[in-house]
């Protein structure tokens, strides 16, 4: 039987060009390889949801003399998530022991993604191979939902620019637009600036200059791409090419955006 002629992965149905299954399989190469990661990942996910159950960050009953109260928050988002994979990863293995005639895994997370993974060739020339891969993708989304509400982004910027420090520093960039971005150093948790802090060092004798990736301006003084490129050719930006890609010099760049903020 002659499977179909494109992908059913989320990523490939959702996309505009979606690519060629795997011989007698359902799903392309990255799709499969998706799917074993989130099979992968989902019961440290599980897990990481019940440090969630009891609402975040600190319940206002902590505070409250007697304990609890009947209306405190309990996270049933947490909740949800947490029956969800299992039941979710329950279904398929049931399915899976059924059709194989093999034993099914014991109902806990980390047995069942075991257990799939270990079939997943098999469940990627089901027929229901493209429902499992949606569904298990689904399951990790809401899993990251629950446990990284306000997720993070990083972003590495260089060697750290304090004397003899050998750190490197990173961009932690949040989706709050009301909080700036925060450069911290690994090596040293005192070396930690505010992104406009950070760029306002650039002056300093002992270190080398400092060259931004257009989406490093674009993150640390939150203005959309096609300002940087404006104002980069407007304000005569000193430009270097490394690797086919454009940077611009830091100290012309703060020069520019320092009154922003
Ligand atoms: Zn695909
Ligand atoms: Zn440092």
């Amino acid at each position: 039987m002659a499977g179909p002629v494109s992908c059913v992965g989320p990523a490939c149905l959702d996309g505009t060009a979606p690519r060629r299954p795997l011989p007698g399989a359902r799903l392309c190469p990255p799709c499969r390889t998706a799917l074993e990661g989130a099979l992968r990942r989902l019961p440290a996910l599980h897990h990481d949801c019940a440090s969630r159950l009891g609402g975040s960050p600190s319940p206002p009953w902590r505070e409250i003399p007697g304990g609890p109260r009947p209306d405190m928050p309990f996270n049933t988002a947490a909740a949800d998530c947490r029956s969800a994979i299992v039941g979710v990863l329950s279904s398929w293995s049931a399915l899976v022991a059924d059709e194989r005639g093999v034993a099914p895994p014991r109902r806990a997370a980390p047995h069942l993604g075991t257990f799939l993974r270990r079939h997943l060739d098999w469940l990627a020339r089901h027929p229901g191979a493209g429902d499992f891969a949606a569904e298990v993708a689904a399951l990790e989304r809401a899993a990251h939902r629950v446990t990284s509400p306000d997720p993070t982004r990083r972003l590495p910027v260089g060697p750290c620019v304090e004397p003899r420090c050998t750190g490197s520093l990173t961009a932690l960039v949040t989706r709050d637009r009301h909080r700036p971005a925060e450069i911290r150093c690994d090596a040293d948790p005192a070396h930690t600036w505010t992104g406009h802090e950070w760029l306002a060092l650039g002056d300093r004798p002992t270190e080398a200059p400092r060259w931004l990736s257009p989406a490093d301006i674009e993150c640390l003084w939150d203005i959309p791409r096609g300002s940087v490129y404006r104002l980069a050719s407007e304000q005569r930006w000193r430009r270097h090419r490394r690797a086919g890609r454009a940077y611009y010099a830091a100290a012309d760049v703060q020069r520019t955006l320092v009154h922003r903020h």
